[in-house]
């Protein structure tokens, strides 16, 4: 089923240099890009994007770590793309992430985990709502891959 997921590079990855690896692990998988922004995110953002998380231990940090720096903020489609990117991004900690996956390739602890990705439909559409308008999503076109398999059917 083609899913929407909404995917953030952190602010680690940003001040490291890897936005443009990440992004191509992506593309290279063949996942498609309908939205793509680097933004400051607001505390307000912030707040809403990590509530599930308000209270815990860690939750002061990661609202200071993710409005420290800007971010690059996608959606991204594709056939089961929400559990696939949550494989491509690997576990949360990295010490638990598989070499391979950009979490275990790229992260050297927890709190600079490099990317953020929903972990179900509803947390996906709630995310993208939290920092796309529906109008910034580019639906008019075709990637290579729906080409082709356009011409299977
Ligand atoms: N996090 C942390 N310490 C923890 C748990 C989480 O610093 O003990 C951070 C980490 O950056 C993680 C984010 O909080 O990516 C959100 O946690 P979640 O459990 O939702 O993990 P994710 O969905 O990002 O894999
Ligand atoms: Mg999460």
């Amino acid at each position: 089923m083609t899913e929407r997921t909404f995917i953030a590079i952190k602010p680690d990855a940003v001040q490291r240099g890897l936005i443009g690896k990440i992004i191509s692990r992506i593309e290279e998988k063949g996942y498609k890009i309908i939205a793509l922004k680097m933004l400051e995110v607001s505390e307000k953002q912030a707040a809403a994007h990590y509530a599930e998380h308000y209270g815990k231990p860690f939750y002061p940090n990661l609202v200071k770590f993710i409005t420290s720096t800007p971010i690059v903020a996608m959606v991204i489609e594709g056939d089961n793309a929400i559990l696939g990117m949550r494989q491509i991004m690997g576990k949360t900690n990295p010490a638990n992430a598989e070499v391979g996956t950009i979490r275990g390739d790229f992260s050297p602890e927890m709190s600079f985990n490099v990317i953020h990705g929903s972990d179900g439909p509803e947390s996906a559409e709630r995310e993208i709502a939290i920092y796309f308008k529906p109008e910034e999503m580019c639906t008019g076109w075709k990637t290579a891959f729906e080409i082709l398999k356009e011409k299977m059917n």
